[in-house]
């Protein structure tokens, strides 16, 4: 039971991201290096556009954001 909603929050979570993304793309191009620790943003992410940290300072910063 409790594996259903989780798969469904996942889903929510995904496509939440996914319209960030596409919002951000052609606003803001993405750094090749993160702008907090100067880490290597991988091209992956780079691809998401708009994106400025590696994924360790984005998920600090998302934490303290809640
Ligand atoms: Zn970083």
């Amino acid at each position: 039971m409790s594996d259903i909603i989780d798969r469904a929050n996942d889903q929510a979570q995904e496509e939440l991201e996914r319209n960030l993304a596409k919002a951000a793309r052609f606003d803001t191009p993405s750094l090749t290096e993160c702008i907090e620790c100067g880490e290597d943003i991988p091209e992956r992410r780079q691809r998401l556009g708009g994106v400025t940290r590696c994924i360790d300072c984005q998920s600090h910063l998302e934490s303290r954001r809640h």
